[in-house]
C-alpha cells in the first residue's frame, strides 16, 4: 500500500474513533405541556381562528400523533398527568384518581397529600414509580434540573416527579405561587418578586370579554343557553363576565375560571426558565407546564360554549408567546416540546338529548343509597357500602368478613345490580380484573386502571354520553369512550420532523419516546413503547 493511502486510512480511523466517543446529543430543554381537558377536536374546530404561531405552528411544523388515547380509566387529571410522565397506567403507577377511598383511614385521600405527618403536606408520595423527569435527573447524577408548574397542585407535582428541583402551584388562599416543604424550605427570591406584582388582582380588575367580536364564534352555540353553569352572582352565563363582581373575596378561585390564569401560568413558567437558567447550563433540563383553567372552564360551560372557544383562542396566543420566547432564549432547534392532554370531556348531556342523541346523568350518591338498600334486603342490616366514588364501589370489607360472607359472590351481585341501573352499561369486579386478561374494550381500560391496594371492589362503566355529574349544566369526564380518551399529542422542535401518523398511541408511550430520544432509561414502571413514527 502507498504511504498516502495508509495516511488516509489512519485519519479516517482516528476520526471514526473520535465519532464513536462523541455522546449523542440531547436538547438543552424539554418542555412538557399538558392542556387540562383538551379534546382532540379542538385542534381543528377552531383552526381558522388560531394564529400562525400557536397550535397551527405545532401542527404545520411539528408532528401530530392523531390517534392518541389514554388507554385506561378513570380519565381524570391526576391519573392523566401521572400516566404521561411515568409511562405506566394507574394500576402500576398507583395514581388511580384525583382522590380515592383509603380503606385504612376510612375516608377519601388526595393523590398528592402526604398524611404521614401533621400537618399533611403536598408531595408525590403516592406515585409508586419514577417519572421521565426523575430518570433524566438520575441519568447524569442529578445535574439536569426539573421544574414543574401548574395552577393545580397535582398537575405540578406528578409531572415533576420525586426529584424535582422546584415545583410551584397557585395557592387559592394567598393568590401566590407557592411550593411545599417536600421541595424547599422557602421559595426563591424571584418567586416572591413575581408574586409581589399582584397579577391575580390585576387580571380580575377588568371583565372577561371575548377576544374576537362575539358574532364570529360560529363554532359554538349561542352564548345564552341552558346548558352552562353560572359564576357566583351571575344570572346568565353570558359575556362579558364581570370579574370584579364575581371575584369578591375569592380571588384566585375566580381567576382559575378565566383564560387569564393560563396566561399567568405561562408567564410564571417563562420567569422560571429565565431565573433558574433552564436550558442554559450545558445539560438537558426539563420544565413541565400544565394549563389547568381549560378544565375548570370546561366543567362549568362544556365544550359547545363560547367560553371554551374563547379560552382556546387565548391559549393559542399564550402558546405563540411561549414558543417565540423559547426560540429566542433557548434556540430554535435546542428545545424539544410536546403538548398533550390529561383527558377530554363529554358534550353536555342535556344538549345531546335536545338533539335526540342518547345521553344522561348518573349520581354516585343515588347509586350508593340504592345499592345499600339492595344489600340490606339480601344480607340484612349493616353499612355495606363504604364509598361510591369516580365510578368505583368500595364495599365494607369488615362487615363482610364479620358475617363470614364470600366477598367474590357479593362483588358479583353488586356488579349485576349495577347493570340494572339506568345509564350503566356494565361493571367489572375485582375477581374479573385479576383473573382474566382483557385485550381491548372497557375491560382492558378498567384492568389498566386497576390497583388492588387502592381501587374499589366494582368498577362501573356508563353508557356512551352518560356521565357522573351533580348538576345538569357543564360537563364531566372519566370514562371509556373516545370523547374522554382521545387527546392531542403534538411534538415540536429538536429532531422533530414535520408530519403526522394515525398509528395507535397511548399517553404511556410519551415517556419512553422521550427516553429513547434522550438515550436515558425508561421510567421504572413503564409499560409504554417509543412511538415508531417519530424515529423513521
Ligand atoms: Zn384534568
Amino acid at each position: 500500500m502507498k504511504k498516502q493511502t495508509l495516511f488516509i486510512l489512519f485519519l479516517s480511523l482516528s476520526f471514526f474513533s473520535f465519532a464513536q466517543k462523541q455522546k449523542p446529543s440531547q436538547p438543552k430543554l424539554v418542555v412538557g405541556i399538558v392542556v387540562d381537558q383538551m379534546r382532540y377536536d379542538y385542534l381543528y374546530k377552531y383552526w381558522e381562528k388560531y394564529g400562525d404561531g400557536g397550535f397551527r405552528k405545532l401542527l404545520n411544523k411539528g408532528f401530530n400523533c392523531k390517534n392518541t388515547t389514554l388507554d385506561y380509566i378513570p380519565a381524570v387529571t391526576a391519573a392523566g398527568h401521572a400516566a404521561i410522565y411515568t409511562g405506566a397506567p394507574p394500576g402500576v403507577n398507583g395514581i388511580i384518581s384525583n382522590d380515592w377511598y383509603v380503606r385504612k383511614a376510612g375516608r377519601r385521600g388526595n393523590c398528592v397529600l402526604d398524611t404521614s405527618e401533621t400537618p399533611a403536606f403536598f408531595s408525590p408520595c403516592n406515585m409508586l414509580t419514577t417519572t421521565i423527569t426523575d430518570e433524566l435527573r438520575l441519568s447524569d447524577n442529578l445535574k439536569s434540573r426539573v421544574i414543574g408548574i401548574a395552577l393545580k397542585e397535582r398537575a405540578a407535582i406528578l409531572p415533576a416527579g420525586h426529584l424535582a428541583n422546584g415545583c410551584y402551584w397557585l395557592d387559592q388562599k394567598t393568590n401566590k405561587w407557592v411550593s411545599g416543604k417536600y421541595y424547599m424550605k422557602e421559595v426563591p427570591k424571584w418567586v416572591n418578586d413575581f408574586n409581589a406584582q399582584q397579577y391575580v388582582s390585576k387580571y380580575l380588575s377588568k371583565p372577561w370579554t371575548t377576544l374576537l367580536p362575539i358574532e364570529q364564534y360560529t363554532e359554538s352555540i349561542a352564548d345564552d343557553n341552558e346548558f352552562e353553569g353560572l359564576q357566583p352572582g351571575e344570572t346568565k352565563p353570558v359575556f362579558p363576565h364581570n370579574l370584579p363582581a364575581i371575584s369578591k373575596g375569592d380571588t384566585a378561585a375566580a381567576l382559575r375560571l378565566t383564560p387569564f390564569a393560563n396566561t399567568l401560568t405561562k408567564d410564571f413558567a417563562k420567569e422560571a426558565i429565565v431565573q433558574e437558567k433552564l436550558g442554559m447550563g450545558g445539560v438537558c433540563d426539563f420544565i413541565t407546564i400544565s394549563f389547568s383553567s381549560t378544565d375548570l372552564i370546561g366543567h362549568l360551560y362544556a365544550p359547545q360554549s363560547v367560553e371554551v372557544e374563547d379560552t382556546y383562542l387565548r391559549l393559542d396566543k399564550d402558546l405563540e408567546n411561549l414558543i417565540n420566547f423559547l426560540e429566542k432564549n433557548i434556540g430554535k432547534n435546542n428545545f424539544l416540546l410536546f403538548l398533550t392532554a390529561d383527558h377530554g370531556a363529554a358534550l353536555n348531556p342535556s344538549y345531546m338529548t335536545s338533539k335526540n342523541i342518547p345521553a344522561g346523568y348518573v349520581h354516585s350518591a343515588v347509586i350508593k343509597d340504592s345499592l345499600q338498600n339492595f344489600l340490606v334486603n339480601v344480607y340484612g342490616k349493616g353499612d355495606w357500602v363504604a364509598d361510591v366514588y369516580t365510578d368505583q364501589v368500595y364495599l365494607n370489607h369488615e362487615q363482610i368478613e364479620t358475617k363470614r360472607l364470600n366477598i367474590y359472590n357479593i362483588q358479583r351481585q353488586v356488579a349485576d345490580y349495577m347493570t340494572r341501573l339506568t345509564g350503566v352499561q356494565t361493571a367489572f369486579t375485582t375477581y374479573m380484573l385479576t383473573n382474566s386478561s382483557y385485550e381491548s374494550g372497557a375491560g382492558h381500560l378498567a384492568q389498566r386502571g386497576y390497583n388492588p391496594q387502592r381501587s374499589g371492589d366494582v368498577i362501573i362503566i356508563q353508557e356512551p354520553g352518560w356521565l357522573e355529574n351533580a348538576k345538569k349544566t357543564g360537563t364531566n369526564h372519566g370514562g371509556v369512550y373516545s370523547y374522554d380518551q382521545h387527546v392531542p399529542l403534538l411534538w415540536y422542535g429538536w429532531n422533530i420532523k414535520n408530519g403526522s401518523s394515525v398509528e395507535d398511541v397511548s399517553v404511556t408511550d410519551i415517556a419512553p419516546t422521550i427516553a429513547a430520544m434522550l438515550n436515558i432509561s425508561f421510567p421504572n414502571g413503564c409499560t409504554g413503547k417509543p412511538i415508531p413514527a417519530l424515529f423513521k
